[in-house]
């Protein structure tokens, strides 16, 4: 198992939380929610710190158009709709889950099988995808990581704002984590709780 990691032109290595943290000034690489018209932030998180970095690994190994690396995405029979095609010649995406046809459920319940812990989720912690339940799960389970995630939002609000941009928020209340997590059980069983591409996992 690898771990591949985003390293810029010059060697150094760069996170998502650290370009967030003190990269560019231009906007939010996160889906936040724009205050403005509620759409959300234009997302290049995916695109730059996974795609990129395994396509460049790819390259790197010998995929070429002549001899494509076959890239396994880790999307599941419930998740049909999220397969795609490769726009690149290097990579030929394939998907064995859905192959063998098993859901998401098949998927932990092989896990379960064999004795192995439940896979934690792929998305980051700061991922604004994730439901109400989801930052109640990260506050009752990690208070320090949803106060820096509240933190965060915050830094990032005043940056878009000291840029003469509008309101951003981490959840589609358009209200504050601090505002919206209290201590109460929640309802909001939305399963948006994953990075969507399936690249965590390939
Ligand atoms: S989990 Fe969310 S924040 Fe992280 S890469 Fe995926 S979309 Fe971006």
């Amino acid at each position: 198992l690898l771990e591949l990691h985003r390293t810029r032109r010059d060697g150094t290595g760069e996170t998502l939380l650290h370009r967030l943290e003190h990269g560019s000034t231009s906007g939010v690489t996160i889906p936040m929610r724009l205050g403005v018209n509620g759409a959300p932030a234009r997302r290049q998180c995916t695109a730059d710190f996974k795609i990129r970095v395994i396509d460049k690994w790819l390259r790197d190994h010998g995929a070429t158009a002549d001899q494509p690396a076959t890239l396994g995405m880790g999307i599941s029979l419930d998740e049909l709709q999220r397969m795609n095609v490769s726009r690149e010649a290097y990579k030929v995406l394939a998907y064995p889950l859905i192959d063998l046809r098993l859901t998401a459920a098949d998927c932990v319940a092989l896990v379960a099988e064999a004795g192995l812990p439940p896979a934690p989720k792929s998305a980051c912690w700061f991922c604004p995808y994730h439901s109400l339940r989801a930052w109640h799960d990260l506050k009752r389970e990690t208070p320090a990581l949803f106060d820096k995630a509240v933190a965060l939002e915050a830094m990032l609000m005043q940056r878009q704002q000291d840029n003469g941009g509008g309101a951003v928020f981490m959840h589609d209340r358009f209200q504050p984590l601090s505002a919206i997590v209290g201590d109460q059980t929640i309802m909001d069983l939305t399963p948006e709780d994953t990075c969507e591409s399936g690249y965590c996992m390939t």
